[in-house]
């Protein structure tokens, strides 16, 4: 791949680490990984080839197009949003769909069926069939192997969760399903009462802290870096950038960083978001542009053009400055970066 300005630092190891506290807080439940959406943003392939070396045996993704994408890779995908009927043609050998409606059931039967798992809808109100369905026969005769449910609220203390959880193990028996599988990161925090017989975190594998539980055992993955396009000084009573936000109050050094709003560094980060330098803090200053932001360098003053900064991309702080999700932050980030993975 060529070089590019821009470029994702991304920790094996941290991957790998996360997942492995993960299987272990599951528990007697196998552990899988949700991998859709590129893997969160870091790229999938990268993502599954380490998680199935370190015994990962069960993927989520979202589309078919994702799955089509990790086929050679031999691993075990199973596809959240089910089929369309514009999917039957062409899937790939090691997916299965998640079947989440009446019709979705229907139109697996037709086609001759085989092995699937199927969703149950215990609260969220989002995908899946209902108890009720179930309760009726809808799934007698279909080879599911995971009955799977998705708690609303696992990254709150909701009364919903107990909730959802006590319908879902209601179900335990009532299908031909071997497994049964509810928690997602957060989820597994919840307690083994949970976890049933695999869990299916995603979040929490890329550096994602959905619960305090979390804080000390889950290790940041992604970082982010640009290089530095020019250093300028700005005089005292000029500005910077877009609608001229920030106005230097005495003459300060500004350095130029090759990444903008289109790489996932979004507005919100415009005067509050942080790069580093040899350990230096350099504050964002006025308006992220597309494609460029600055930073005030007076604290670096060995910064040159063709210098790599690394953008504050911590999750847990970064969302709680910008206002975006932790989930937001990771699948945002955008096609221009250079993955860089060590271990
Ligand atoms: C995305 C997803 C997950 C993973 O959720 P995280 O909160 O990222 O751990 C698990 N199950 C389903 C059905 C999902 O859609």
């Amino acid at each position: 791949m060529e070089s590019s300005p821009l470029r994702l630092r991304l920790d094996g190891a941290a991957l790998v680490h996360n997942w492995k506290t993960l299987a272990a807080m599951s528990g007697t439940a196998a552990c899988g990984a949700a991998v859709k959406a590129d893997g969160y943003g870091l790229g999938a392939r990268e993502v599954v080839r380490r998680l199935a070396a370190a015994g990962c045996r069960n993927f989520f993704v979202a589309h078919w197009s994702e799955a089509r994408a990790l086929a050679d890779l031999g691993v075990q995908l199973s596809v959240l949003h089910g089929v369309r009927a514009e999917d039957m043609a062409d899937r790939p050998d090691g997916a299965r769909p998640v079947l989440n409606s009446p019709e979705q059931v229907r139109r697996w039967r037709e086609a001759g069926g085989g092995v699937c798992d199927v969703m149950v809808d215990t609260g969220m109100n989002r995908l899946g069939v209902s108890v009720e369905d179930i309760a009726a026969g809808l799934l007698d005769g279909l080879a599911v192997e995971t009955l799977m449910s998705h708690l609303a609220c696992a990254d709150e203390d909701s009364v919903l969760n107990e909730r959802q959880r006590q319908r879902f193990a209601a179900l335990r028996g009532r299908t031909g399903a071997p497994r049964m599988s509810l928690a997602n990161s957060a989820g597994i925090a919840l307690g083994s009462d949970y976890h049933f017989d695999l869990t299916r975190p995603g979040l929490a594998l890329y550096g994602g802290i959905a619960r305090r539980e979390f804080a000390n055992s889950i290790r940041q993955v992604v970082q982010p870096e640009a290089q530095v396009l020019q250093r300028r000084t700005v005089r005292a009573g000029e500005s910077v950038g877009y609608n001229a936000t920030f106005t230097a109050p005495t003459d300060m050094d500004v350095a130029i960083l090759n990444i903008g709003y289109a790489d996932g560094y979004l507005r919100c980060f415009s005067g509050k978001g942080r790069a580093w330098f040899d350990g230096v803090e350099l504050p964002v200053l006025g308006r992220v542009s597309m494609d460029l932001v600055a930073v005030g360098v007076d604290a670096a003053p060995t910064l040159r053009e063709s210098d790599w900064a690394a953008l504050n991309y911590a999750l847990p702080e970064t969302a709680a400055l910008s206002g975006l999700s932790q989930y937001e932050l990771l699948t945002g980030l955008g096609a221009r970066y250079q993955p860089v993975w060590s271990h």
